[in-house]
């Protein structure tokens, strides 16, 4: 029977875990949850039937899970568990981090005989309720072949290289979602100067060649309605735009457009408020074209 532990019960971990611990019940295996704030790990045992342990006891996992805000938080978690690990674990890291944290955290685990997994995972908040997400995964095939029964909070996993590629793969993603975002707000701001209904506009572009998933799931729901409610916050987007134009650089490759993107999600995260949901960037083209998007 597999032990699994989460690490990080924030708006993506939380959900996630309840599906580890879900699978846990049905297969007699035991799922254990660690949070910063303890709270939260045991309003999920409450909950969810998990079990809080504190940090070293997460050591006691076959597979341990994390979904921290970025890399850097994750090299913490590391060191203060480097003493406890033991070898044939397997680390399966969802944060979305970074490339080169990635290949320098295998490297090290490996030593330690801990095999480690870049899985960063797609869907929202939405997604990890269902159990639906995508997750796309850097590291040994091998490996993951053998955890891939555990990714219960899972709709799709795809294999897409070597340490780090599922975090160069999730940061072009999330560029391309601020980028499709972006370019839709400034068209409804141009339309809503213009005097158009945004609401129409909206319709019609759901039905044509424009369409996005950021206009067809996110704009109608959260901006023309004002909601703007925080699933994914703009600081977080922010982090993945700028992974993405590191991707880019590294690469030798040439992305105006991803750049400026990174630009513009630095500076609405500035303005705007990186706690902000991502949505409320187009808060930005608002101030520029003195104009509501509504
Ligand atoms: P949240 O801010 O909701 O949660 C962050 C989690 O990390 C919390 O459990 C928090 O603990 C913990 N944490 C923060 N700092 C530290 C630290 N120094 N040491 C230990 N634990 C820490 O973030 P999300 O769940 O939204 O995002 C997590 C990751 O998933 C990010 O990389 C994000 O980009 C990615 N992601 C998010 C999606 C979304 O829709 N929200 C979708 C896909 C990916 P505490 O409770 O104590 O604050």
């Amino acid at each position: 029977m597999t032990t699994t532990a989460f690490l990080g019960l924030g708006a993506m971990g939380f959900p996630m875990a309840a599906h580890l611990a879900r699978q846990a019940r049905a297969a007699g295996g035991r799922a254990l949850v660690w949070n910063r704030t303890q709270s939260r790990a045991e309003a999920h045992a409450r909950e969810h039937g998990s079990e809080r342990v504190d940090l070293p006891g997460v050591a006691g996992a076959d597979v341990i899970f994390s979904c921290l805000p970025t890399s850097a938080e994750v090299d913490e978690m590391l060191a203060r568990l480097a003493g406890d690990l033991r070898p044939g674990t397997v680390w399966v890291d969802c944060t979305s981090g970074h490339p080169q944290a990635a290949r320098r955290q295998a490297a090290a685990l490996a030593e330690r005989g801990v095999a480690f997994l870049d899985a960063p995972v797609s869907g929202g908040t939405s997604g990890a309720a269902a159990g639906t997400l995508t997750v796309m995964v850097g590291g040994d095939p091998q490996v993951l072949a053998r955890v891939q029964p555990d990714l219960a909070f899972a709709g799709k996993v795809v294999h897409v290289g070597e340490a780090g590629a599922g975090f160069a793969v999730k940061a072009v993603n999330n560029a391309l979602l601020a980028a499709n975002l972006w370019a839709a707000g400034e068209g409804l701001a141009a339309l809503a100067r213009a005097g158009v209904d945004l609401g129409a506009a909206l319709d019609v572009i759901n039905a044509s060649s424009g369409r996005s998933n950021a206009s067809e799931n996110l704009i109608g729901s959260r901006v023309l309605t004002r909601a703007f409610p925080v699933t994914f916050q703009l600081g977080l987007l922010a982090k993945d735009t700028g992974i993405a134009a590191d991707v880019v650089r590294e690469a030798g490759a040439s992305a105006p457009v991803l750049m400026q993107v990174e630009a513009l999600m630095r500076a609405a995260a500035h303005t705007v408020g990186a706690g902000e949901d991502h949505t409320a960037a187009l808060r930005l083209i608002e101030q520029f074209n003195d104009k509501e998007i509504k």
